[in-house]
């Protein structure tokens, strides 16, 4: 069996097709699909989309890329929300959540403080719940390592990792997994292919974050969760393993870093 361990399901580029292609993923043993919220708007949307396919879960959360147009009120929506959630076993996280510093307009001085407004509030409630975290870090590895750090969640996901050697460490020192997906099957991403190859194989789980980051053989088109088995044969040949063996460890460690799954 595998696991996406995140999937915007629900996201316009599926249209009325979100349904059909968690079934299409399933068929390809995609055993769970795990849907972050992005903003207030579209917390029941996730929530009732994962109820409504066999392998569907959720976290709950605020975007850093939504953070612009979110209130200090969606904070408290999203806390009731979160208190509700923990009793649907199909809400597994606090996510998306994170820091962006490549989009230019997030990154003025304003929006940057704003930003890590947002992200240390919704780590205080993923703390307060006992929940991990899934973690949007985009040339924002170390101020991500600092406030986690000084507000420790229960570990998840560093989603769609891209740092450093020493930043993987210490991603890894806090309890955290990393999550690996279509980048690493293009040849010229050479970073992501050796820590992929040369990371211990508890630290990585696969995710496709689709609809975005296609692999190499659909890039530039839509990517679904039914590409996590293409996306595991990459790493499995990355790391001269078998597929099998993949498939049964970033199972177990999708599981250790999202406990609720
Ligand atoms: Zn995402």
């Amino acid at each position: 069996m595998w696991i996406d361990t995140h999937c915007h399901l629900d996201a316009h580029e599926f249209g009325n097709e979100s349904v059909a292609q968690a079934a299409l993923a399933g068929a390809q043993g995609v055993g769970m699909i795990v849907i972050p919220a992005v903003e207030r708007a579209n917390f029941s949307i996730v929530s009732q989309l994962a109820a409504s396919i066999d392998n569907g879960c959720y976290a709950l959360g605020i975007h850093p890329i939504y953070v612009p147009n979110a209130s200090e009120d969606d904070l408290r929506v999203l806390r009731e929300q979160v208190a509700a959630a923990m009793a649907d076993p199909r809400f597994v996280a606090l996510g998306e959540i994170g820091l962006d510093f490549f989009i230019p307009m997030l990154t003025e001085p304003a929006m940057r403080e704003k930003q890590v407004f947002f992200f240390r509030e919704q780590l205080k409630i993923a703390r307060e719940f006992g929940l991990p975290v899934l973690m949007h870090v985009r040339r924002s590895q170390d101020v991500i390592l600092k406030h986690v750090r000084q507000i420790p969640p229960a570990g998840g996901i560093a989603h769609a990792f891209n740092g450093s050697d020493q930043q993987a460490k210490t991603y890894i020192d806090l309890g955290f997994k990393l999550g690996f997906g279509g980048a690493m099957t293009f040849t010229r991403a050479l970073q992501i292919r050796r820590m992929a190859a040369e990371l211990p194989l508890d630290a990585i789980v696969l995710e496709t974050d689709a609809p975005d980051i296609s692999p190499a053989w659909i890039h530039p088109g839509r990517n679904s969760p039914d590409q996590i088995p293409r996306i595991g044969a990459v790493l499995a040949e990355l790391r001269g393993i078998t597929l099998e063996q993949v498939a049964a460890a970033t199972t177990a460690n999708a599981r250790a870093a999202l406990p609720r799954l």
